[in-house]
């Protein structure tokens, strides 16, 4: 049996992913956590992770609504700052993880960034009772590119959905986009 080098010779190498994706996500969920009392509370946060290795590169959450700029999910930040970083436009070799599954637009930046694995959280539809969502899974986006990049999820779903059930963040979802 092969297994990882970064992980016990005991942890079948599914487990030590398990574990490993489990950890990043508890990482993320905190992280996005602290927005939750500030005045721009947001349930979505990203972290990019080296696939091989585990070593943490770059987190972000959602700014739409601080930047005025409606591309600002977390997933597009998160990459938009660890290319700009690392100088280079490509993220081979890398791990996104996300409080949510992500939008269209997010998941076409992660193709187009040649990301590895994509790893959510919670669902479009969990998000969708909250705020306007665009009905195209990541996994059918994926499917329809001529690219590849593994979709996980949902992982600690109800961790990352308390994000979006939060006293704070459910009175800042009213003033979002109110549906008519
Ligand atoms: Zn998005």
């Amino acid at each position: 049996m092969q297994v990882r080098k970064e992980s016990s010779p005991l942890v079948h190498p599914k487990r030590a992913r398990k574990l490993r994706d489990e950890q990043c996500m508890a990482e993320i969920v905190r992280f996005t956590a602290r927005t939750l009392d500030t005045p721009s509370p947001v349930p979505f946060g990203a972290l990019i992770v080296h696939t091989a290795t585990g070593e943490r590169l770059m987190r972000a959450v959602n700014a739409v609504r601080r930047e005025n700029d409606p591309s600002a999910h977390a997933e597009l930040r998160t990459v938009r700052k660890a290319t700009r970083r690392l100088g280079t436009p490509s993220l081979k070799g890398y791990t996104l993880y996300t409080t949510c599954e992500p939008c269209p637009m997010c998941m076409a930046n992660a193709l187009w960034a040649g990301i590895d694995r994509v790893v959510y959280g919670a669902t479009i539809e969990d998000a969708s009772r909250h705020c306007r969502q665009i009905y195209v899974s990541a996994r059918t986006l994926v499917k329809r590119s001529d690219m590849t990049c593994v979709v996980d999820g949902p992982i600690l779903r109800d961790a990352c959905y308390a994000l979006f059930t939060h006293p704070n963040m459910l009175k800042t979802f009213a003033t979002w986009n109110p549906r008519p």
